[in-house]
């Protein structure tokens, strides 16, 4: 009987990148410019405000296991009173992650499966903190530069102060964490747009060599 084709023997998925970084770090710059290579972009951030707008999936778990008073009267989760209550009372955000997490697993898995054979880029800002989604990746990259970038960044982008940039900072992984669970590393500060471009085009060719990345190619 002759040998089965290399390709027959490889799960026919498509490659899953994880895609993380700290605030202001040109994480979402760098999707964008991953999703004009090709990639099918699931942004986890977006999937989780969906879910909580007027009439999402988590709106009747969140008012069962909060109460009224954490719906607005517009119907959507009133998020600043939640991140009070979960800033002031732990179990809180074990409660909410308890009802977020499974919901944004299952949009997370149709916008996956709707990707067809695309590159799935999974845009997730707590990537490095979750064990659950750091197997669930084929590759980790971390878009990163120096915390006094990301601070000069997000005062810019957002308007915050400083210290509004610091504490959001201060409750995500701290950078050397992040970098130590990269599989790639985009250093994104002294570069210009145009050199960020190159050095995502040159990792998609990297990593997908293929036009359409199938199984598990070399690490
Ligand atoms: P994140 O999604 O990590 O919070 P963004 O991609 O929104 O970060 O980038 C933060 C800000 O920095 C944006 O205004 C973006 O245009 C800018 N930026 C990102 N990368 C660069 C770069 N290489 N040079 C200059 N500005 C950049």
């Amino acid at each position: 009987m002759p040998a089965r084709p290399p390709s027959a023997a490889r799960p026919r998925r498509p490659l899953q990148i994880g895609l993380t970084g700290g605030i202001g770090s040109g994480k979402s710059t760098v999707a964008s410019l991953l999703v004009a290579q090709g990639a099918a972009l699931i942004d986890t951030d977006a999937i989780s405000r969906a879910l909580t707008l007027p009439g999402g999936a988590a709106i009747d778990p969140l008012r069962a296991a909060f109460g009224d008073a954490m719906i607005g009267p517009d119907g959507a989760l009133d998020r600043a009173r939640m991140r009070e209550q979960v800033f002031a009372d732990p179990s809180a955000k074990a409660r909410l992650e308890a009802i977020l997490h499974p919901l944004i697993g299952l949009e997370c898995n149709r916008q996956a499966e709707a990707a067809g054979d695309r590159v799935r880029l999974f845009d997730v800002p707590l990537l490095v903190e979750s064990t659950r989604w750091r197997a669930r990746v084929d590759r980790v990259l971390v878009v990163d530069c120096p915390e006094e970038v990301q601070v000069e960044r997000v005062m810019a982008r957002s308007g915050w102060t400083r210290e509004t940039v610091l504490a959001v900072i201060r409750q995500q992984a701290p950078r050397a964490a992040r970098r130590a669970a990269a599989d790639a590393i985009i250093c994104n500060h002294g570069i210009g747009f145009d050199q960020l471009a190159d050095e995502v085009g040159a990792l998609w060719r990297h990593w997908c060599p293929v036009e359409q990345c199938h199984g598990s190619p070399p690490r």
